[in-house]
Parts: structure tokens; C-alpha cells; sequence
């Protein structure tokens, strides 16, 4: 009989890509997904620690499980309560302690174990599991091969775990040391997501372009390699990659820029900062002209790329002179998006024991001056684009009869009025307007074969 296992995601997309495999894993013992907790037979929290408050925010969904877990025991049924990803690393046992109503907890290196211990607590009901091992055997290797019904876009981690120990990060101590899955390993998984209908894969990895496979030939491919040889998957029109540190870019990837069509000109390249003062404090081992010379290179290689970072305000000990230095950078760069945060202590972080912590109104009034320079960047970026014939990969029905919405190459969601059957397809569209999140578009010609109902009369997007 199939049983009903319900899938909570917190965080990054590495988080959405492991749920999926989980689910994967799961699938064999029976359970399919769904899409809300009531009437689960297992709810796994797959979370996050990035956040403030990560763990807080854990313990009040555990919360409300409980409830739901009494009302299914009181109707004689049974819920299992599972708690994955970078919280359950980092504070398992306390988990375990303080929230009775849960079995399992594992880390996001142990999720190819999750079948195995599903299957021991739904044996003894008395049994309640953790494992946050660094196991010494590589998870990839003991996962089924995809089932979860994939999109027109996917998410398809190369390499997990970093070595590089910023000092407010906590990845290094909840996904461990980085690891890189084989060349040869990548290539079947986006060929079997290719096969499946997807057109653009995303690479995911917490350092991705620290990415160093161990390729066909014996020798270890960077991350530059890999993506000529993905290109070369027949019906595979997009790649990108996330997330990047500057000091791992290197000639190969930035060649691929120019040279690999499929690679699209969008590219997230956090810098923190933009003051060397702090760019040290954090451990970034780049200085804000090291990330400037090599925007220079990208753009050299690539003159339309369109860059996006992330950004801490207020980190220990940051002065009005350091953040200044943040903006003047942000001036110089321009970037079409970014994403941007006070700095918060992370239990366990070097930053975290800093004794120069910055007051709370300092680092609100810096986010709020960057976060509005940052919007008007975004916001003119988004209005140059106005005019255009941009090619764009439409992935799914709007929220209006009659429009598809799809992905510029610069990661701007479009909208414009189309068939369905544009789903799956890269299209010209003439940009006729720039919203505030998302441009409107035309069908700028008649696709082939479709001519009777792809011409565009009207938008009606959001
Ligand atoms: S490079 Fe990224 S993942 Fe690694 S420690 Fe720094 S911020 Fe964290």
C-alpha cells in the first residue's frame, strides 16, 4: 500500500535537490510524496542553518507535528517525524532531546541511509535513530537514479562541503570538507534529467566552482571541463552553476564564459564586502581589487554577463569607512541582482565569539542604504532590458489564462501571453516592460509550426 511522506524544505537550492533525492530514496519502500502534512505517514523537516534562528524556527514546526502526531496516534494510525539537513548536524542530539515526537535525525551526509532507518523505526516503534556521521563511503554512490518528476529546469549538485572556513560561515562544520562527484557520474545524471525533459540544469555545490571530479581520462576536471562536456549533451540548452568564491575562478571556467554558448550569462559571485579590512576579518583571502580585476576578466570573456552577489552588513568591527567601501564597489560592479543580510552570530563560527559585534540600528540603517542602491541597480538593469529580442526558456503556465512564464538568459522570470506548448522551449521575446520582479514580454515571432496562436495581442501578467 502506498504511504504518504510529506517533505518541508528550508534554504538553499542544495536543500531542494537533496529533498528530492530523499524522496528518491524513499520511494522503494513505498512512500510518494505529498503535499501537506496532514495525512503524512512521514514528515521529514529538510533545514536550513544559514538563517538566524534556524534551530528556534525548527523547534515550533516540531511543535505543531507533535500535535498532528497525537491526533494520528489518538485515530490509531502512526506518524513518523524526521529531521534532515544542516540543523540536524548541528544540534542532533538536542533534537532528540528536546522534541520527543521525533524518530529520525540525520545530516545531509547520510541521507542515502534514510530507507534503512525508516524501515527500523516503522519495525519498533520504539525506536528513535540519529545519524550525522561523515561517512567515509560517498552518498552519491548509494542513491537510486532520479524518479521525482522533473520540470524543464533542474537542480543537479557536483559538490558538496567546503574547505575554505569564512569566518561567519557555518558549511564547513555541517557539510563537511568538499568533496567533488566524478566526471563521469555528472554526465549520466543530466543525461537521464535531459532524457527526462529538462533543458537548463543548475550545478550546485556549496564552493561549486571549487569543483575537481575525478574525470574519464584519470586526472581531476575543474569545473571549466565539466562544463564543455555537459554542453555536449544533445537537448541540454542551459547550464548554469552556483554558488562561487572568487579565489576558485579560475582561466578555464572564465574561457568557458566566452566560449561555451550553453553557459548562460549569469553569474552569483558573492564578495561579502567591500572593504579589505573586513574581506580579511572574514577569512574571504581576496581583496575587493581582486574581485574587481577578475569581474574585468569575466567581462572581457563574456561582455553581457550579468553578475549577482551576496553581502554582509555590520559584520564585527565593520566602520562607516568599511561599509563605504562596500558601496563604492557596488557602484563600480553594477550587479543585476543580490542578496544582501545583517550580519548574524552563527553558534560556533569564529565571527561569532568577535567581541566588537556592531548594535542592531547600525547594521539596519547600512542594510537599508545598500539594499536600496542595490534595488536600483536591479531596477535599471531590469528597465535596459526593455526593447529587447532576449531568448527565453519558458517553464511553466502563468498564474493568468493563456501566459507562460518562463527564464531570460539573465535569470529574469518573463511572462508573456503563449500556448502551453511553448513549455520546454526557447523562444524570442521582445520585452515590453520591466516589473518589479519580472519582465513582460512578446512573442517576438511566430514560433515555427505555431504561427496560429502565438501571436501576442496582450500580456496579462502579474
Ligand atoms: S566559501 Fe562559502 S560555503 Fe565555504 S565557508 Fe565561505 S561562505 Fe561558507
Amino acid at each position: 500500500m502506498d504511504k504518504k511522506v510529506y517533505v518541508k524544505t528550508y534554504g538553499c537550492q542544495m536543500n531542494v535537490y537533496d529533498s528530492m533525492r530523499m524522496t528518491d530514496v524513499l520511494a522503494p519502500l513505498g512512500y510518494r510524496p505529498t503535499e501537506v502534512p496532514e495525512g503524512a505517514d512521514l514528515v521529514i523537516l529538510n533545514t536550513c542553518h544559514i538563517r538566524e534562528k534556524a534551530a528556534e524556527k525548527v523547534f515550533s514546526e516540531l511543535g505543531r507535528l507533535r500535535l498532528l502526531k497525537d491526533a494520528r496516534r489518538a485515530a490509531g494510525g502512526r506518524m513518523l517525524i524526521a529531521v534532515a539537513g544542516c540543523v540536524a548536524q548541528a544540534q542532533g542530539e538536542e533534537i532528540l532531546a528536546r522534541a520527543p515526537g521525533v524518530d529520525i535525525v540525520l545530516g545531509p551526509q547520510t541521507y542515502h541511509r534514510l530507507a534503512d532507518m525508516v524501515a527500523t523505526v516503522e519495525r519498533d516503534a520504539k525506536a528513535r535513530l540519529i545519524d550525522t556521521d561523515f561517512p567515509v563511503e560517498d552518498k552519491f554512490d548509494f542513491l537510486p537514479e532520479e524518479r521525482t518528476p522533473q520540470g524543464v529546469t533542474a537542480f543537479l549538485t557536483i559538490q558538496e562541503g567546503c574547505d575554505r572556513f569564512c569566518t561567519f560561515c557555518v558549511v564547513p562544520y555541517t557539510r563537511g570538507g568538499e568533496q567533488s562527484r566524478p566526471v563521469a557520474a555528472v554526465v549520466a545524471e543530466a543525461g537521464r534529467l535531459v532524457a527526462a525533459g529538462v533543458r537548463e540544469i543548475t550545478l550546485l555545490g556549496q564552493n561549486v566552482n571549487a569543483y575537481h571530479g575525478a574525470g574519464p581520462d584519470g586526472r581531476e576536471w575543474r569545473l571549466g571541463a565539466l562544463v564543455r562536456r555537459l554542453a555536449e549533451i544533445d537537448g541540454l540548452d542551459r547550464i548554469r552553476y552556483t554558488t562561487s568564491h572568487p579565489r576558485d575562478m579560475d582561466d578555464e571556467l572564465i574561457a568557458a564564459h566566452g566560449e561555451v554558448p550553453a553557459l548562460m550569462p549569469f553569474l552569483h559571485l558573492p564578495v561579502q564586502s567591500g572593504s579589505d579590512r573586513v574581506l580579511a576579518a572574514m577569512n574571504r583571502r581576496h581583496t575587493a581589487d581582486d574581485y574587481r580585476r577578475l569581474v574585468d576578466r569575466l567581462r572581457t570573456a563574456r561582455p553581457d554577463l550579468a553578475l549577482s552577489s551576496d553581502f554582509i552588513v555590520g559584520f564585527p568591527g565593520e566602520t562607516d569607512q568599511d561599509f563605504a567601501a562596500t558601496l563604492k564597489l557596488v557602484n563600480e560592479i553594477g550587479f543585476a541582482q543580490a542578496f544582501s543580510f545583517k550580519y548574524s552570530p552563527r553558534p560556533g563560527t569564529p565571527a561569532a565569539d568577535s567581541p566588537v559585534q556592531l548594535p542592531e540600528d547600525v547594521k539596519d540603517a547600512r542594510l537599508a542604504g545598500l539594499q536600496q542602491l542595490l534595488r536600483a541597480q536591479q531596477d535599471a538593469f531590469n528597465h535596459r532590458q526593455v526593447g529587447a529580442v532576449l531568448p527565453v526558456l519558458f517553464q511553466d503556465a502563468g498564474r493568468h489564462d493563456g501566459q507562460v512564464v518562463g527564464r531570460s538568459p539573465y535569470l529574469q522570470a518573463v511572462h508573456a501571453v503563449g500556448p502551453r506548448r511553448l513549455i520546454g522551449r526557447t523562444v524570442p521575446v521582445r520585452v515590453v516592460a520591466a516589473l518589479t520582479n519580472s519582465l513582460r514580454g512578446e512573442i517576438a515571432d511566430p514560433v515555427r509550426g505555431d504561427s496560429d496562436d502565438t501571436t501576442v495581442e496582450e500580456t496579462v501578467c502579474a
